[in-house]
């Protein structure tokens, strides 16, 4: 789409992404976590950002709640609002790749189109795409905000794996069976993973 305003040019600054990643002594990527509600997403991104941290990257966790509550507090859960969302969480997200972080999101993103906007918008070897897989029955178990069970009684509307649908990633980076892992042991396999594409080093 192109910009309602007009007059606008792109300035590309005086610094390269080459150059901010050598500051922070690894590369800047997005790894994007996509999956059920409850399957896992944000436990195992905190987690995540945490080992990182502690093996000195720059990184910045996104949480589906959190940006509703700001940069997305006009959209709903209609499949437009949920593009709208990722979109704009997409072009946010690159500007952090730019900046030579690590992103990291925990969104449900249940549309396989809207994450290949964001794989689009940030680049093929700099986009993760881990998906969180766990039965809906076990998620329903979990439901630690009691989603499951409001979605179930119909009080809420559009809930993904109730009432709307989750198409699964095809070619996913990573898939972690969370029924089946530890939050930890799955953190540590996105790190393999992050190794092995030299995103960071040991
Ligand atoms: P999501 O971000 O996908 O909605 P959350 O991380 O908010 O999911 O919630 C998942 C819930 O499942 C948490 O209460 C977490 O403690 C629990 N849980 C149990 N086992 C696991 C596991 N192996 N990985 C991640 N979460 C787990």
């Amino acid at each position: 789409m192109t910009p309602k305003s007009t007059n606008v040019t792109w300035f590309d600054g005086y610094l390269t992404r080459r150059e901010r990643e050598v500051l922070h002594g690894h590369k800047g990527a997005v790894i994007w976590f996509t999956g059920l509600s409850a399957s896992g997403k944000s436990t195992i991104a905190h987690y995540l950002e945490k080992m990182l941290h502690e093996r000195k990257c720059s990184t910045y966790s996104f949480d589906g709640d959190n940006v509703r509550h700001g940069l997305c507090r006009d959209l709903g859960f209609c499949p437009e609002d949920r593009r709208e969302n990722i979109r704009r969480i997409g072009e946010m997200v690159r500007l952090f790749v730019d900046a030579g972080i690590i992103a990291i999101t925990a969104f449900i993103s249940p549309y396989k189109a809207d994450r290949g906007v964001v794989r689009k918008l940030v680049g093929e070897e700099r986009f993760f795409e881990v998906y969180v897989q766990c039965p809906v029955e076990v998620c329903a178990i979990r439901d630690p905000k009691g989603l499951y069970q409001r979605a179930m009684a119909g009080v809420i509307k559009d809930f993904t794996g109730v009432s709307a649908p989750y198409e699964p990633p095809e070619n996913p980076a990573l898939v972690i069976r969370s029924d089946a892992v530890t939050p930890v042991e799955a953190a540590e396999e996105v790190i393999e993973v992050l190794n092995r594409a030299r995103v960071i080093s040991d």
